[in-house]
């Protein structure tokens, strides 16, 4: 999955502005027929025509939001397109464009650049999104990336964070918890590095954790889904710091509580297995890990035949009066209040 490239090093200083902004966007093709005019003049130019356009930027530094130690460069450009997307895709959103600022520091040459604008070229062809500008400038020290995505969605269709009501069910895509686990996982590979630089890591049976660390993908597929299944949620909202805490965004914004059951968690056997190696507790993974880039949706009690069973979703629980709070219904059956927890609820409760 890590590529090296070439160890060839050219200054970034030796194309300019204009030559690096030419050279890193040339090869982007565009493919919506809303992009106008992209990557060029003064502005982008759009035509989102009978839509409404849904507008989200992410700001990204390194050392805070990335480390380049685990991080390939090429995933770095994949991932921060995908967390961008990801907010389009929670308000039931169509993507259709990003913009791409970056500040760097001489540090990083040319082939770096490549590197990063390969994984955001990539992202953009899977995704079929256009690149439409941004803005280049340097940096003293490290590397800071902003991504805006654009999409567009027909009013109707458009689901904010503060429409679920008592009774709602509670769902969640996918499966949570593993890109935290990943992260663990390269953390303590890297550790292992530092003593022995001769080592060699066995990651085999950690393959789809360190997929959803490095190569996380947005889930793009669930508006269709839901159509399909003629569900609207009432509520919608992507994991990405974690379970818990986008789950008491969505109780706070629809002023409602919640009961999520434990044993209802979605996890995957690498999860599961992970946990234990590394003495944690896999529901509190799941409930706070964080960069799952899941859909977190409720609908409507009525809606429950049409989305039990079904492999995309798991319902977690659901919603209750504001005066019920918000709690974790546990295997034993206990009820204990959700909190928006810190890194030292990862450690095992013995
Ligand atoms: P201006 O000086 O008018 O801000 P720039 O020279 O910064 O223009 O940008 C020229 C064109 O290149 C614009 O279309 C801009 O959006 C685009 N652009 C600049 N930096 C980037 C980048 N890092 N990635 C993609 N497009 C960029
Ligand atoms: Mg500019």
């Amino acid at each position: 999955m890590i590529e090296d490239k070439s160890q060839s090093r050219t200054s970034i200083s030796e194309l300019g502005e204009f030559g690096l902004i030419k050279h890193l966007t040339e090869h982007f093709k565009v493919s919506q027929t809303s992009t106008i005019k992209a990557v060029g003049d003064d502005a982008a130019v759009l035509d989102h025509t009978n839509k409404k356009t849904l507008i989200t930027t992410d700001l990204l530094l390194e050392g805070i939001h990335f480390n380049l130690t685990y991080m390939p460069l090429k995933h770095l450009g994949y991932k921060a397109v995908m967390v961008n997307l990801s907010d389009i895709f929670a308000m039931n959103g169509e993507a259709t464009q990003i913009t791409v600022s970056i500040a760097v520091s001489n540090r990083f040459p040319l082939e770096a650049l490549e590197e990063l604008y390969a994984g955001i070229q990539l992202a953009c062809d899977t995704y079929a999104i256009d690149l439409i500008g941004g803005d280049t400038t340097s940096s003293q020290t490290g590397l800071l990336i902003s991504i805006t995505a654009l999409g567009t969605a027909n009013e109707e269709d458009i689901v904010y964070r503060d429409g679920a009501k008592e009774n709602d069910l509670l769902v969640v895509t996918g499966d949570l918890g593993a890109a935290y686990l990943g992260f663990q996982v390269l953390e303590r590979e890297r550790q292992v590095f530092d003593v022995n630089p001769n080592a060699q890591p066995d990651l085999d049976e950690y393959t789809y954790l360190i997929e959803r660390q490095l190569k996380p993908e947005a889930r793009k597929d669930v508006s269709k889904l839901l159509k399909d299944l003629d569900v609207k949620p009432t509520s919608m909202i992507d994991v990405s710091d974690g379970l818990s805490s986008e789950i008491i965004h969505l109780c706070q914004s629809s002023n409602v509580g919640c009961n999520v059951y434990e044993d209802k968690l979605p996890l995957d056997p690498q999860v599961i297995s992970t946990s234990e190696e590394f003495n944690m507790d896999s529901t509190v993974v799941a409930l706070n890990g964080g960069e799952d880039y899941e859909l977190l949706f409720t609908v409507a009690q009525t809606d429950f035949d049409k989305i039990k069973g079904n492999p995309n979703f798991s319902i977690v629980g659901h919603m209750t009066d504001k005066s019920e709070g918000i709690n974790l219904v546990t295997r034993a059956n206990q009820k204990m209040e959700l909190t928006a927890q810190g890194w030292d609820a990862f450690l095992k409760k013995e």
